[in-house]
């Protein structure tokens, strides 16, 4: 029997990429899809501005909407909720007892509330042992958009060479502002040079995936980052330059070997959103490209290119990932499939010891 799953903002641009990954996923069930008043009491098919290019699996076209309000069966929720109403309602479902998976930014910096991608700080899973919610309610967010394929190409290098400092200058997609998100004359021909919020989010988050657990929270890692967000013409996958400096002496050849040995962690094998390569970097000079290179390992992998040195920091390279799978619903639902193999023993990824021994990264 499959597990049942609901949705908190299916209708939005992520929560239909949640309802594309899980309408025929191989472990869950989707049995409640929520979304506004204004959208509650219609099918799914009537209520939803269906966006994606495949479409609306079956099991749900006909599916009443509900309102995002209790009681809700499943016990794992995603919430792809507009951060304008996601905390305090992810808050009521947590404290009813249910897995809370967020997209939203509202819980991530929460001292208690893991900020997570697998393949980078799984230990950090265990704050939620710092949640008193009752009945095994917990709230486990995933990074923003931007912040999740910069963190992986980090974290390697970070491994390696330790971080002290990151530029970066990220080429936004339309998709990431929602649907209809930026309207098509401000965007065609054009970029817009300012995002909402998001420079702020690149230069806090980083800090907080790359700290340090300990018992009481985490110790955020002290790297300087700064961040410009533009929004660009393209309709998925945000395209990231950007500039690190390490503690440690390191050349070209080490920062590409290390990109290449940056295996799945074999807890993640066989589970259905786990890329084997996360990382895929290329020579080729013109690579990555969101339209050719987004939808690699079904779009939950890094691309990374234009590896050369850098004249103010050690070295500079390009990078893309999909935002609303990698970097939304793929992400969310991959940490589902994480805490399922565990049987929801969140806290099994205690130490930052026991993950580096059970994580051997096979190439
Ligand atoms: P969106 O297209 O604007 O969708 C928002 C969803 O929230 C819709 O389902 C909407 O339902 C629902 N909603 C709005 N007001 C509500 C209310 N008062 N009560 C209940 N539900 C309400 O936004 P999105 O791009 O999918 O983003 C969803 C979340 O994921 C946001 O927090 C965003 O920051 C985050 N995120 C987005 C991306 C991305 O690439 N787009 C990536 C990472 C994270 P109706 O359709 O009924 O209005």
């Amino acid at each position: 029997m499959k597990i049942p799953v609901a949705i908190l903002g299916g209708t939005g641009s992520v929560g239909q990429r949640l309802v594309g990954e899980l309408g025929e996923h191989p472990w869950f069930e989707i049995t409640e899809l929520c979304a506004s008043d204004k959208s509650a009491g219609k099918t799914y098919a009537e209520a939803t501005h269906w966006i994606l290019s495949t479409p609306i699996p079956d099991s749900v076209c006909s599916k009443q909407v509900l309102p995002c309000s209790l009681p809700v069966k499943a016990k794992i929720v995603f919430s792809a909720l507009s951060s304008s109403v996601a905390g305090p309602i992810e808050e009521e479902f947590a404290s009813a007892g249910h897995i809370v998976i967020s997209m939203a930014k509202n819980n991530r910096m929460r001292a208690d509330v893991p900020m997570l991608i697998p393949e980078v700080n799984p230990e950090h899973l265990n704050l939620t042992r710092l949640q008193k919610y009752p009945s095994g309610g917990m709230i486990i967010t995933k990074p923003n958009c931007s912040v999740i394929g910069l963190a992986m190409a980090l974290a390697p290098l970070e491994a390696r060479f330790g971080i002290e400092s990151v530029n970066v200058v990220t080429m936004q997609s339309t998709s990431g502002a929602g649907y209809p998100g930026v309207p098509s004359l401000a965007l065609f021909d054009n970029i817009i040079p300012y995002i909402e919020d998001e420079e702020e989010k690149l230069e806090m988050e980083l800090g907080k995936i790359f700290g340090t657990f300990s018992d009481s929270g985490v110790i955020p890692h002290r790297m300087t980052v700064s961040a410009t967000c533009t929004r660009v013409p393209v309709t998925e996958g945000h395209l990231e330059i950007a500039s690190v400096k390490f503690r440690n002496k390191a050349t070209l050849a080490d920062v590409k070997d290390a990109w290449r040995n940056f295996g799945q962690p074999k807890f993640l094998e066989g589970l259905p959103h786990a890329p084997v390569r996360p990382i895929i970097y290329s020579d080729d000079v013109a690579f990555p490209q969101p339209r050719l290179h987004r939808d690699y390992e079904k779009g939950m992998a890094v691309t990374i290119g234009r590896l050369r040195e850098c004249s103010l920091f050690d070295f500079k390279f390009a990078l893309l990932s999909h935002n609303t799978l990698r970097g939304a619903a793929g992400g969310a639902v991959l940490i589902a499939e994480m805490l399922a193999k565990s049987q929801f023993k969140a806290s099994q990824f205690c130490c930052q010891g026991c993950v580096r021994e059970e994580s051997t990264r096979s190439v």
